[in-house]
């Protein structure tokens, strides 16, 4: 496994008030595996997703991600180990509006020094994987929604992640760019054996996903299913 929660709990407090937007609830992701988390507005998608990314921490329970336990772990550790092990994209793309693609591409690897020539190939490599060598040096306002997505696409895969995290990752894009996105994260874990954990509510969507965890309320309302064979 790649991923594992178990019995995963975030409970937020505000005075005498005690809300658990997370209850109890225990996943498992295979290494490579692609995985999709769908639920109602509020049912504490995010929420999961964030706990498993090491993002956030968790009121009670258990993510083992990488062979790592989270829990265990202090902040520079977990930073650490997201540099190393995972990716992320998010609904809002989240790209540097002053830096051009082929360097918004490059910000993981900064912050251990000037990218050196072989990273800088490898960045202009992805842009051109995911469609857009003849954008490298346009700024993201020069850019389309689904443009910016595939750009923080491969932004999340320069470091070769072992598993990438995506929330809503077509929720702000067309039908057209939606597609192009969709299809571009499934063929990249298919080459390069990243797991895939997304979060949509897009039950289309879900359905490429060999996993479906179902949230509803904070809790996992489906059976420890069997994985089931993802149709070509
Ligand atoms: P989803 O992604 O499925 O829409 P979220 O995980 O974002 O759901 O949120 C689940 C619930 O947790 C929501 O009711 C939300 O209001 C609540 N929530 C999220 N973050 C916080 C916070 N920082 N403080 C209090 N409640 C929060
Ligand atoms: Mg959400």
């Amino acid at each position: 496994m790649i991923l594992t929660t178990d019995q995963l709990s975030k409970v937020y407090r505000s005075g005498e008030h005690a809300l658990t937007v997370l209850d109890q609830v225990s996943i498992q992701v295979p290494a490579s595996a692609t995985a999709a988390i769908v639920g109602p507005s509020g049912s504490g998608k995010t929420t999961l997703l964030g706990l498993c990314a090491g993002l956030d921490r968790a009121s009670s329970g258990e993510v083992v991600l990488d062979g790592q336990k989270l829990s265990t772990m202090n902040e520079d550790e977990r930073a650490g180990l997201r540099a190393r092990s995972v990716g992320f994209i998010f609904q809002n793309f989240q790209l540097m509006p002053t830096l051009t693609a082929l360097e918004n591409v490059l910000v993981p690897g900064e912050i251990q020094g000037r990218p050196c020539s072989h990273t800088i190939r490898r960045a202009e490599e992805l842009l051109g994987r995911v469609g857009l060598d003849k954008r490298i040096h346009h700024y993201p306002s020069q850019l389309s929604g689904g443009e910016q997505q595939r750009v923080a696409i491969a932004r999340a895969f320069i470091h070769q992640p072992k598993i990438l995290f995506a929330d809503e990752p077509t929720g702000n894009l067309d039908e057209e760019a939606s597609e192009l996105v969709e299809n571009m994260l499934f063929e990249l874990n298919r080459e390069s054996g990243t797991a895939l954990v997304l979060v949509t509510h897009d039950l289309e969507l879900a359905r490429k996903a060999s996993i479906t965890f179902h949230l509803k309320g904070g809790k996992r309302i489906d059976s420890n299913q069997a994985p089931k064979h993802r149709d070509v």
